[in-house]
């Protein structure tokens, strides 16, 4: 399973990118950040807590 980002939340702060730093699953696209499924492991590989989760202020990262 991998997370996502509500593209209608996001306001491209960047700080969720920045968190994801083991896995590199998170990049900007032309309208909000995004997730990519196929590198997001719900940090399963960095402990199990999902790091990107707390930095986002507008609660746009949820369960894919
Ligand atoms: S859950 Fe972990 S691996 Fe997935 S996007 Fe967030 S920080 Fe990256
Ligand atoms: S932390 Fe939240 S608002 Fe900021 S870029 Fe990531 S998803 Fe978007």
């Amino acid at each position: 399973m991998a997370m996502k980002i509500d593209a209608d939340l996001c306001v491209s702060c960047g700080a969720c990118e920045e968190a994801c730093d083991i896995n590199n699953a998170i990049s900007q696209t032309d309208t909000a950040y995004a997730i990519d499924a196929s590198k997001c492991d719900e940090c399963k590989s960095a402990g199990g807590e999902q790091k990107c989760l707390p930095t986002c202020g507008v609660d746009a990262i949820v369960k894919a």
